[in-house]
């Protein structure tokens, strides 16, 4: 993938204590290889190691003492411009706020209307409404209905109506009368680009004049992410482009060209499947992610989030007197679980989506630990030093687990009562700190 070829780019030049005008140009070469390789377009893959050679010599990099750092910030600066700068918003004027969402069939537009109508609800005190233009299969509006659902959000459909621009327009007619102020509008796609589905996504378009038009694409299509864009952005002049599908092995060359080609911004990155899988795209992020330090900053973020302080310095002190139980780790589970998906989780962690990419991680990784605590006493969980050989038998059997389940939780929880342990000594303080924001 394009770490590992980056991460090979950037071998060759720590190395060497300093970097000749040659080197350069090999890193450059390494550098263009894997952009290649991730399907980034020839053109801007070539336009793209060209400048970083042009500031890495203007620069003088001769003379720096950490020439492989320097220019893995350039490539990273670089990156994070062909990918938009800033943080692109979303415009959410208008009463109310229309966004239509267009892509082929399979894109994930269903399921990023269902997410972007849960982050505007819970993230922005919005009140959305979903509205289903998908007409042509049936299930495409039950699909619809159940996202709704899961996330607390009404759904406008009229099944018997095959014209998607009426619907379209009565939906935002009810939004009003309701007192609803967004109305995400979720559209048909098709395979592959054809003229019926984008003159039925122009008719649309038109009439309802949405303040966002988000394009979505599937990061893995690579190569063809980049011509599909140019064909909706050709007919719609859309707004942004929501990236899905980022969790997956994906080959990243799509956020790259994209951006370059239709010169619009990327605003959004799925990243699962649950409706809280939605992330704001952060250009200078997503390079750093591509160049392999990881999406450090938004995992912390996320942490923060879900590890509420007081929490924080209440356990800080049961650390400090010893007094750290099996309720304690419960609670310390849970906040894992909180933070959402755990695959999501390991890919932020830099160099770790690596190391873990041949380990399946279940999302119920957590069951038996949590059913094996459940089934001691509140004795037990307070002081596990009681827990004998007996109790260890009787465990197992309320938790339908086996005894070496057992014994492997009483280990861990001694490694990880020990780790929070040291966690407090003078190297450990940052790491609370950071967990507690
Ligand atoms: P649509 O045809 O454009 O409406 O696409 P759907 O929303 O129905 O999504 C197609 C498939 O992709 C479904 O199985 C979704 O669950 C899945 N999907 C959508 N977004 C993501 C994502 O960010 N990550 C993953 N892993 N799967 C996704
Ligand atoms: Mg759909």
């Amino acid at each position: 993938n394009l770490s590992d070829k980056l991460d090979k780019a950037f071998h060759i030049l720590k190395g060497h204590g300093k970097i000749t005008e040659v080197n350069v140009a090999d890193t450059l070469k390494e550098v263009r290889r894997a952009l290649l390789d991730a399907d980034v377009n020839f053109k801007i893959a070539k336009d793209f190691t060209a400048r970083v050679k042009d500031k890495a010599i203007g620069q003088d990099v001769l003379t720096t003492l950490q020439p492989g750092q320097l220019l893995v910030k350039l490539v990273k600066d670089e990156l994070t411009e062909l990918m938009g700068g800033d943080v692109a918003g979303i415009n959410l004027s208008g009463t109310p706020t229309v966004i239509l969402m267009s892509g082929l069939q399979g894109s994930g537009k269903t399921t990023f209307s269902g997410k972007l109508a849960n982050y505007l609800k819970t993230k922005k005190g919005k009140k959305p409404l979903l509205v289903a233009c998908d007409i042509y299969r049936p299930a495409a509006i039950n699909q619809l209905h159940v996202v709704g659902e899961q996330v607390g959000v009404e759904v406008y459909s009229e099944p018997e109506n095959k014209n998607p621009v009426e619907i379209a327009q009565n939906a935002i007619k009810h939004a009003k009368a309701s007192g609803l102020n967004v109305v995400i509008v979720d559209t048909a796609g098709r395979l592959a680009v054809d003229q019926e589905m984008m003159d039925e996504i122009a008719r649309v378009h038109s009439a309802i004049k949405p303040q966002e038009t988000l394009f979505v694409v599937d990061s893995m299509t690579g190569q063809d992410a980049v011509n599909t864009a140019k064909a909706f952005n050709d007919i719609l002049n859309f707004d942004g482009v929501v990236l899905t599908k980022l969790d997956g092995d994906t080959r990243g060359g799509a956020a790259l060209s994209i951006k370059t080609v239709v010169n619009k911004p990327i605003k959004f990155v799925g990243t699962g499947e649950k409706m809280d899988a939605l992330d704001v795209f952060y250009p200078v992020r997503m390079a750093e992610r591509i160049l392999g330090m990881g999406d450090v900053v938004s995992l912390v973020e996320r942490a923060q989030e879900q590890f509420n302080e007081e929490e924080a310095r209440k356990l800080q002190k049961k650390i400090a007197k010893n007094e750290f139980g099996f309720d304690d780790f419960l609670t310390q589970i849970q906040q894992v679980k909180k933070m959402g998906n755990m695959k999501d989780l390991v890919g932020m962690i830099p160099g770790a989506s690596k190391a873990m990419k041949d380990i399946e991680i279940e999302d119920d990784a957590f069951k038996h630990i949590e059913a094996i605590i459940h089934s001691m006493t509140p004795g037990e969980r307070s002081k596990p030093s009681i827990i004998d050989v007996k109790r260890k038998a009787r465990i197992a059997k309320g938790s339908g687990t086996k005894v070496e389940q057992v014994n492997q939780l009483m280990k861990q929880f001694d490694q990880m009562s020990k780790m929070m342990k040291m966690m407090q000594g003078p190297g450990g303080k940052n790491l609370m700190k950071m967990m507690s924001g």
